[in-house]
């Protein structure tokens, strides 16, 4: 020991720091000193005493114990050499770095609120807060949304047309425009200008709520510098940034336009300068990148090629080039597929071991006879599905299956005989819709294929030609009496109904569904993951067959639904036409009315759709009510118009329904429960109005209604106020009939975490990573299958911090259904 006591102690705190850095990246394993760092802090103690008072033992903490001591060694440490600094000078090593951070500010640590950074007050922690920020790691993580290339700073009469350039400019005129016939929507021109000549800029964007004017013109001023950054067009020889061009404040930028490189421009909010939430997250980052600990394996490293994570993340504020940026993005991108991934995966290895299914029996008699009963013939697609899902029946492994299938491909009569088969073999099977509306239209769709007869409101019975047992369906919905729910519950229980069909009631805790051996969820992305699969916790594992008519495109699916099997019906029963879609403006409304009209006149009837409104069903539905008194008694008070909405009773829809499919009807006015399920032939027009507040995919839903029968057919959209981003699905929508390239498109449009809503499948949103990154995905998953066949369950040391991160996102997913 006395060995030791001629080292000075400030020759030991560097090697020192190394360690505990070491060691707190290495997740607290006692082992970034060979032996244990007993040894080492026994051989120290003596320097180490006067700085950390308590030097030992480390080995027996636990590692939350642990942790806390290294942090607390640490800060001590760094506190000690805070008195000398001018010791050290910093080179490039990762700990002379950490150390010259620290001495700045010294202790940040990553879950460390905001404010507690310099400069950052209770004011500017609230704008942060607004963009989601609250702690100096979230800060870390805000990853900008693109770089101003500063090295490729312009001069006006430089500007190349049609590529992407930044200029520094001053602002000689703003103006804001209404849009013709438009009073919510806004246009912004700005006249700019350097020594060199002229330039323009416009932006649209509809006013904000409505009604103000827009924040566009309120915060950019005559007389103001700015770096405007977009791609330029020419307007009759001036250049002119075009597409919501990006700018910032010059003073914002100034001391970076003279470093000359790629300058992190970040999401920001109102009030909240680019120059602000530049500094903080610089602090941020500076303070914290040496704590950030890289969870990958070794081998995993090496494998996949990624860079490291702090590389990673530093590049990604501040790329030294494009390339560099590029790779950054690659290994965050790479990080959110891998845990997306492994969450997949890990369900879907839980799923087919945990219990075994059910081994059913697909050749009964009865089976037969159903397909005998319908009035089609199955398509080839149709029947390629059926024999999939039939083939995964016969096995003892529960099935997971997504059929996916356009709308009116003919989903609903597969998941019937699956439905079919259960019950064949002496069991129950059952269907999920997110909504009573569709819930209902199944129940009402399945009775009439089966040819049921009506017991009583909730209940109907049929008979199948050589199946022994009675087929008795139960519709079981949340706002049935609890009366009703209660007889319903026990007869479901006692095996009295054998096919339930209903919406997430029949998942509630007090509903037992004992002999459950095939279970089927349609528009299953509308359900929250929790939700799917308390499905198949009762009893023994079912058969459970996940419905999707909005198309995934195939990267999706593979990141979404990377645990299911995919069917895909890719083809339309024969004698659908393609459906003519036009979009008009609002000064078309009465064109368009003319246009419905007309095509009655000619023995057809249409759909009406209403604006969707914001709030409850009541809200909607009373939307809809005068929408359709409105119409039936000022525009069509010569025609006979039926309404239809979410709050009417199963009956009188059922009554509406009827006289339209009779032709009783000429217009079927609507909220958006049309959606769903409906067949009338000779409706020949989908009329949606407000179609800029619906999503593509839903649109395309609509339109499915139409287009089943002899005659052409016609989708009108009518938006008074479409922003820039409805007018490209409008577009889209008359230019694309195909719902899978629609989707491709659609995703193209929106951002990932935004499609179809990724929340709610009950994974993480993907921040960074885009479902176009087709070969990161492709890397991530490979590397995720490597990881789990060679430790299924994480256990080894390595994996430790996979598992953890695993942990942590899965109980952070929200999977309720909103
Ligand atoms: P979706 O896939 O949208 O759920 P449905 O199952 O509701 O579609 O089917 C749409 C319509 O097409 C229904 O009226 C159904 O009876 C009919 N249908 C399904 N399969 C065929 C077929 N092979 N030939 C003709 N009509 C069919
Ligand atoms: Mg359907």
């Amino acid at each position: 020991m006395r060995v030791y006591l001629m080292t000075s102690n400030s020759q030991i705190i560097k090697p020192l720091l190394h360690i505990l850095e070491m060691e707190r990246d290495q997740g607290y394993q006692n082992r970034a000193v060979a032996g244990g760092l007993d040894k080492l802090l026994q051989r120290w103690e003596n320097d180490l005493e006067p700085i950390l008072g308590d030097v030992g033992p480390y080995s027996i903490l636990t590692p939350v114990q642990r942790e806390s001591w290294v942090a607390r060694a640490t800060e001590r440490v760094l506190d000690s050499l805070d008195k000398r600094s001018s010791t050290y000078s910093s080179k490039n090593s990762p700990v002379q770095t950490s150390v010259k951070h620290a001495l700045k500010s010294p202790a940040i640590k990553l879950d460390h609120q905001v404010v507690k950074l310099k400069g950052i007050g209770d004011q500017l922690a609230k704008k942060l807060g607004r963009l989601g920020i609250l702690s100096v790691s979230d800060l870390v993580y805000h990853f900008p949304s693109r770089h101003n290339d500063y090295a490729k700073i312009r001069k006006i009469n430089k500007l190349e047309i049609g590529e992407t350039q930044t200029v520094i400019v001053n602002v000689w005129e703003v103006t804001a425009t209404r849009r013709k016939g438009n009073p919510n929507s806004w246009s912004v021109q700005a006249v700019l200008g350097d020594e060199t000549g002229n330039a323009r800029a416009t932006w649209f964007r509809p006013g904000r709520r409505g009604r103000q004017e827009p924040y566009l013109a309120r915060s950019l001023k005559a007389g103001d510098q700015i770096v405007i950054s977009g791609r330029v067009s020419a307007y009759r020889g001036t250049p002119i940034f075009k597409d919501d061009p990006e700018y910032e404040p010059y003073q914002d930028q100034e001391e970076l336009v003279h470093t000359g490189r790629l300058v992190p421009v970040y999401s920001s909010t109102e009030g909240l300068t680019q120059k602000t939430i530049r500094k903080a997250i610089k602090q941020a980052l500076d303070s914290t990148i040496s704590q950030i600990s890289e969870y990958l394996p070794n081998d995993s490293l090496t494998r996949t090629g990624v860079i490291g994570l702090q590389d990673a993340i530093t590049q990604a504020h501040y790329p030294n080039s494009q390339a560099d940026w590029a790779a950054a993005r690659h290994r965050l991108a790479f990080d959110e597929l891998l845990l997306l991934q492994l969450m997949v995966l890990t369900r879907k290895r839980d799923w087919q071991r945990k219990e075994s299914g059910i081994s059913l029996n697909t050749s009964k008699q009865g089976i037969n006879n159903f397909f005998e009963s319908l009035p089609f013939e199955l398509t080839k697609s149709q029947n390629r599905v059926l024999h999939e899902m039939l083939g995964d029946l016969r096995e003892s492994k529960p099935m997971n299956r997504l059929l996916q299938g356009d709308v009116g491909s003919g989903k609903t009569v597969i998941a019937a005989s699956g439905l079919l088969t259960a019950i064949a073999n002496g069991y129950q099977g059952a269907m999920m819709a997110p909504t009573e509306m569709l819930a209902e239209q199944h129940y009402l769709t399945i009775s009439q294929l089966l040819r049921a007869s009506v017991i009583d409101n909730e209940m109907s019975e049929a008979r199948i030609d050589s199946i022994s047992t009675p087929i008795r369906m139960g519709l079981l919905l949340g706002s049935l009496s609890r009366k009703t729910k209660i007889r319903l519950h026990e007869k479901i229980s006692q095996g009295e109904i054998n096919l339930v069909i209903g919406t997430h009631a029949i998942i509630q805790d007090d509903v037992e569904i004992p002999q459950l051996a095939f279970a089927v969820v349609d528009e299953q992305h509308r359900f929250g993951v929790i939700q799917r699969s308390s499905l198949r916790k009762r009893g023994t594992r079912p058969h459970l067959l996940s419905m999707s008519a909005t198309p995934i495109p195939r990267s999706l699916a593979l990141t979404l639904y990377g645990e299911l099997d995919v069917s895909t019906i890719d083809e339309m029963p024969p004698g659908r036409h393609p459906v003519r879609t036009r979009w008009i403006e609002p000064s078309g409304r009465e064109v368009a009315y003319g246009f419905v009209r007309k095509q009655i006149e000619s023995g057809r009837q249409s759909f009406i759709v209403c604006p969707l409104i914001e709030g409850s069903e009541a809200i909607q539905s009373r939307a809809a009510t005068e929408e359709y008194e409105n119409l039936s008694t000022r525009v069509f008070s010569d025609l006979n118009l039926g309404l239809m909405h979410g709050r009417m009773p199963l009956r009188d829809k059922e009554q509406v329904m009827k006289n339209f499919k009779e032709g009783k009807l000429d217009i079927l006015v609507s909220t958006s429960v049309i959606e769903v399920g409906i067949d009338v032939p000779n409706a020949t027009v989908m009329l949606i109005d407000g179609a800029d507040r619906f999503g593509l995919a839903q649109l395309h839903q609509f339109r499915g209604r139409v287009g089943r029968g002899q005659h052409q057919s016609y989708c009108l959209l009518l938006s008074d106020d479409p922003g820039e981003e409805a007018r490209k699905r409008l577009k889209l929508l008359e230019r694309i009939n195909d719902g899978f390239q629609l989707s491709e498109q659609d995703l193209g449009l929106r951002g990932p975490g935004d499609y179809m809503g990724t929340r709610q499948s009950g994974l993480p949103n993907l921040k960074v990573a885009r479902l176009t990154d087709q070969e990161i995905l492709i890397l991530a998953r490979q590397e995720a299958i490597r990881i789990l066949d060679s430790d299924p369950r994480l256990a080894q040391r390595k994996h430790r911090p996979i598992f953890d991160l695993l942990a942590k996102a899965s109980v952070e997913v929200p999977s309720e259904i909103s």
